[in-house]
């Protein structure tokens, strides 16, 4: 059997090569270098967001896959 898709996949975390800003909020929210970060991958556009936004972007993920999930069930 194939392996099912993977969601998610082209998101993944990573440490900060060097100073990066948030995609969230460029102007205010700065990953310094060697802090833990958010990295995505759309196409062939890559983004990185700091552990604030990440992690309200994946508690938003989550409602999502549990909206996703009642329908299917
Ligand atoms: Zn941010």
């Amino acid at each position: 059997m194939p392996a099912l898709k993977r969601l998610l996949a082209g998101v993944e975390t990573a440490v900060a090569e060097r100073r990066r800003k948030c995609g969230h909020n460029p102007t205010k929210h700065v990953i310094s270098k060697g802090e833990v970060c958010l990295e995505t991958r759309v196409g062939l556009g890559r983004k990185n967001y700091c552990r604030e936004c990440a992690l309200k972007m994946l508690e938003n993920g989550l409602e999502d896959l549990a909206v996703l999930r009642r329908a299917l069930e």
